[in-house]
């Protein structure tokens, strides 16, 4: 469903959009970098309000959430688009497309929700949460005025600017935020974005709510032990009590290296130990 988008002005017959760090200026007509934000002459609308094209009763392991009310599960919803183009993308079908989706209601998802046997709340995952925004927040808004002790789980990029995030923060127990790498040069040539506001978004969520982080180490990119030390040494910055997951790649949409080295993996998982208290290897 269309919906007028939040975090926009207008600026010389264009929309700019700063929910996410793109900050696109968008010409009528056009959309943003995510392809679910539109301008439709002098308003900025997102397309994909409500829209869900995946719904399933999920473990909250598989988030992965690994130390948040461990042993249970929870709904997990997703809809389509990303503001991030990762070769490896394991749900491009859905990130990538505007995939074939069905529309759900505030209310109805809520509902939905609070019925489900053995469930703890919502997880807003599959594709990027983030760009889904006003739905999110909307949904999860409502879940804990309707029922405080409902979960409510985000799993992200962390591509998102401050101020969305922080009037997000308040409805949101839990977040999975992947910290794909630490290089600069890694966030343009393989997801189109930058690190810095990844970081950002990880310390402002600490603060917040449960936070683990994810790291998928790609074979080739980014699986060099150096690199899985710098990663773990800003996160014990931040808290080192924050979980990292080191998850194996395999190959997928445009990305055809060969999975990641499980003996690497191991390394890997001994040299993020020195600076933090969980460390979790993933897919293997
Ligand atoms: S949310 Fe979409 S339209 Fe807005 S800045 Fe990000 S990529 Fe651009």
């Amino acid at each position: 469903m269309k919906k007028e988008a939040m975090f926009y002005e207008m600026s010389k017959e264009k929309v700019h959009c700063f929910l996410c760090p793109h900050n696109c200026v968008i010409e009528n007509g056009h959309t943003g970098k995510c392809n679910v934000r539109t301008h439709e002459d002098g308003k900025l609308y997102t397309i994909n309000y409500g829209e869900v094209t995946s719904v399933s009763l999920d473990p909250i392991e598989k988030k992965p959430l690994h130390y948040f009310r461990p042993g249970s599960q929870i709904l997990s919803v997703g809809s389509f688009g990303c503001n991030f183009v990762c070769g490896f993308c394991q749900n491009y079908d859905i990130s990538q497309f505007k995939a074939k989706s069905e529309f759900v209601s505030k209310e109805e998802l809520i509902k939905t929700i609070l019925t489900a046997k053995n469930n703890i709340g919502v997880a807003f995952t599959y594709n990027e949460p983030s760009i889904w925004y006003e739905y999110v927040y909307d949904c999860a808004r409502f879940l804990k005025e309707t029922d405080p002790k409902a979960a409510v789980a985000i799993v992200t990029n962390g591509y998102i600017s401050q101020e969305p995030l922080k009037e997000l923060l308040p409805y949101v127990d839990a977040m999975n935020i992947d910290l794909k790498s630490i290089n600069g040069k890694y966030y343009k040539a393989l997801c189109g974005g930058s690190l810095e506001p990844v970081l950002k978004t990880i310390e402002t969520a600490a603060k917040a709510c449960h936070v683990e982080v994810t790291t998928l180490l790609v074979t080739g990119e980014n699986d060099t032990l150096e690199e899985v030390e710098e990663i773990a040494k800003i996160l014990s910055h931040v808290d080192p009590g924050i979980p990292l997951h080191l998850s194996r790649y395999f190959p997928r949409y445009k990305l055809e290296n060969a999975p990641t080295d499980i003996g690497f993996m191991r390394k890997a998982e001994e040299i993020a130990r020195k600076y933090l208290d969980k460390v979790i290897l993933g897919n293997i």
